[in-house]
């Protein structure tokens, strides 16, 4: 998608970086980190939103599942948390389909 940033940073458009790629997915560091480590994992393909998931797509999210452990061990993380903001009211910003990998210290709360 021509104006979305996470297309842009696949199609080295724009800068990132990167700490994990392959033909489906990337991941890279978040410009504005919420934690010592805070990773954004992205499939290639833009999807806006985790709403915007179905049968057909999802696949790539067991993908993506499948390769946080090992961003995970290669950052040094043993413990962190996976978030997925979908929507603007649940603090989504950039409407390409992303999960935040967060960790590098003792994590504050839980949820909301
Ligand atoms: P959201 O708020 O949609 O859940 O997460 C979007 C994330 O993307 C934010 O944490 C924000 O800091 C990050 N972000 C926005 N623009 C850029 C960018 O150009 N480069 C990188 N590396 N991260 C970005
Ligand atoms: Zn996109």
């Amino acid at each position: 998608m021509s104006d979305c940033i996470f297309c842009k940073i696949i199609n080295d458009e724009l800068p990132s970086t990167k700490v994990y790629e392959d033909e489906n997915i990337l991941a890279f560091h978040d410009i504005s980190p919420q934690t010592p480590v805070h990773i954004i994992i992205i499939p290639k393909v833009h999807i806006s939103a985790a709403s915007e998931l179905n049968e057909q797509n999802s696949e790539i999210v067991a993908k993506i599942f499948a390769v946080i452990p090992k961003i995970a061990k290669d950052l040094g993380l043993e413990h962190y948390r996976i978030v997925n903001n979908c929507g603007p009211e649940a603090g989504q910003t950039v409407f390409h389909l992303h999960f935040h990998l967060l960790g590098g210290r003792v994590l504050n709360g839980k949820m909301a």
